[in-house]
């Protein structure tokens, strides 16, 4: 058995990040539990062709650990791969990791006032446990009908199959999200035919990535100042989009027609699917995506983009919704992930083994996207209402991180064994939260992952990040009870 200080589970930014930070504080006393076989997270499981991030780098990474080696405004997946690797080598964070780990359980040990951990190399106890399993971890594959009896290969594009060759094969995609959309043009090129299956089109805007030129790393390599302008650049420039998602969502008819014009441009002569990539929804109301490459890769000869639902699987191809069948040699899914019936919520118990899962009712809330009333000593990160349809995750991840350090130190200042948040203020934040959700375009009726199995919106931040970042820098101790080890009486905030 281990016995820790912090348990970190994940070792995406979240999980690195978080674990940078308590070494820097001389909070030595931490372990990090990583499924994988090494860091990263994310960048860690999505290899699909293809593979970008759609944030620019210089904003994408660490404001303590800024990259002057970016190859690109747009990094590709092994780059930030690389990222992550190399932060886990210098900042020393590698012994403290346990690779090949899974969580299996955690359960809240009332008596030792601990978190029992239970994973599949053996148990681990610690004080206090950080989620950095992010959002977007646990792939989702469609129960359609039939499925199991395809006799062909399947894969999801967060779990990629380097070694089936694509070259010459009868592809059905299915899905024509994020991950869809950076795919679906590498495998273009390669394959015989490439049915794409899109439930509801996407809006897709221009990309602008471009090389990033040896002088320009030289530059910043030697004067790091104007690689952090550059990202406050970039910053300053996605917070405005707040503006059209939340604030003014009307302003959103606008960049319409931008992405109107790059839709027709990107056709070309194939005015025929006009209708049918038309989305039928505000922009903006599910993520808007960049490439310069799905429409003209849609439109060759080589690719069908069939429209509406998928009807079901048989042996030898896939059903759609005009009933036809596609004989394919291969199925990928670009369906996305589990996101607001969160993979964590069925295997952590707080109080009196009561599970995530009986309180939230497959509708996560939470305190600062971090905190549960009945779950002390836990801190999510990139928890519920921490998504941002416009900017960096890893900004959010910083704010989160800040608040766990500034908590651990509010908890060691008042000799508290334990923290645990008030259910009342959860309830007046997400109150708070559902207000400012209601005027903003992800409401304006259309369905999306944000929102959860009642509806509610459970995932997106719907404010300025620099709002997030105020509001977590320091621990609010008054939204929480602090108890001295070993006794039941709240020591008084
Ligand atoms: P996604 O955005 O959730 O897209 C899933 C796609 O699958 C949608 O088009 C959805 O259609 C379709 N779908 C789901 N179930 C289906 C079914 N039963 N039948 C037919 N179609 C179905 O997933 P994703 O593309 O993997 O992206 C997930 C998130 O990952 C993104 O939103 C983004 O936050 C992140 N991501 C980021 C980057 C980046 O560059 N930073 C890249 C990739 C992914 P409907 O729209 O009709 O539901």
């Amino acid at each position: 058995m281990t016995e820790v200080d912090v348990a970190i589970v994940g070792t995406g930014f979240s999980g690195l990040g978080m674990a940078i930070n308590l070494k820097k504080a001389g909070r030595d006393d931490f372990v990090l539990l990583e499924k994988g076989s090494d860091v990263g997270g994310t960048w860690h499981w999505n290899t699909y062709p293809g593979c970008a991030c759609d944030v620019p780098s210089h904003l994408y990474s660490f404001s303590f650990a800024p990259n002057p080696e970016w190859p690109e405004t747009y990094s590709k997946q092994p780059e930030i791969r690389k990222y992550l690797e190399r932060l886990a080598t210098d900042f020393g964070i590698r012994p403290k990791i346990r690779t090949g780990t899974t969580v299996e359980s955690a359960a809240w040990d009332e008596e030792a006032q601990r978190w029992q951990i239970e994973t599949s190399e053996g148990t681990v106890t610690a004080r206090v446990v950080v989620g950095g399993m992010g959002p977007l971890s646990e792939p989702k594959t469609p129960a359609i009908e039939g499925l199991d009896s395809f006799e062909g290969e399947t894969m999801h594009s967060a779990r990629w199959h380097h070694d089936y060759d694509f070259k010459g094969k009868r592809v059905a995609s299915i899905g024509t999200g994020a991950s869809a959309i950076q795919y679906v043009p590498a495998l273009q090129p390669e394959v015989e035919k490439l049915h794409v299956f899109q439930r509801t089109a996407p809006w897709i805007f221009p990309h602008s990535n471009r090389r990033i030129t040896d002088t320009e790393r030289a530059l910043y390599r030697r004067f790091p100042l104007l690689q952090r302008l550059n990202r406050a650049g970039v910053y300053a420039g996605r917070e405005l989009a707040v503006i059209g998602f939340v604030k003014r969502p009307k302003i959103m008819k606008y960049v319409e027609r931008l992405a109107k014009k790059h839709m027709r441009d990107g056709l070309g002569d194939r005015t025929d699917l006009i209708d049918k990539v038309t989305p039928d929804y505000t922009i903006g109301c599910k993520r808007i995506l960049p490439s310069n490459k799905w429409y003209p890769a849609i439109a060759k000869d080589n690719v069908e983009l069939v429209t509406g639902s998928v009807e079901r699987v048989t042996p030898r191809g896939v059903v759609g919704a005009d009933g036809v069948e596609r004989e394919v040699d291969v199925i990928v899914f670009g369906t996305g992930f589990e996101v607001t019936d969160i993979p964590a919520a069925h295997f952590i118990k707080g109080r009196d083994g009561v599970g995530l899962d009986d309180i939230w009712h497959g509708s996560p809330n939470a305190l600062n996207g971090a905190t549960i009333p009945g779950f002390p000593n836990l801190f999510m990160l990139l928890g519920p209402n921490t998504g941002l349809g416009h900017s960096s995750m890893v900004y959010m991840i910083e704010s989160q991180i800040a608040y766990v350090m500034s908590a651990l130190d509010a908890m060691d200042a008042r000799g508290a064994a334990t923290a645990e948040v008030r259910p009342e203020a959860v309830k007046t934040y997400n109150e708070r939260i559902d207000r400012q959700l209601d005027g903003t375009v992800w409401n304006t009726g259309c369905a999306s992952w944000y929102l959860d199995d009642t509806g509610r919106n459970a995932t997106l931040w719907p404010d300025w990040t620099f709002a997030f970042r105020r509001r977590l820098a320091r621990f609010d101790v008054a939204s929480y009870k602090l108890e001295p080890a070993q006794a039941r009486e709240a020591v008084t905030a």
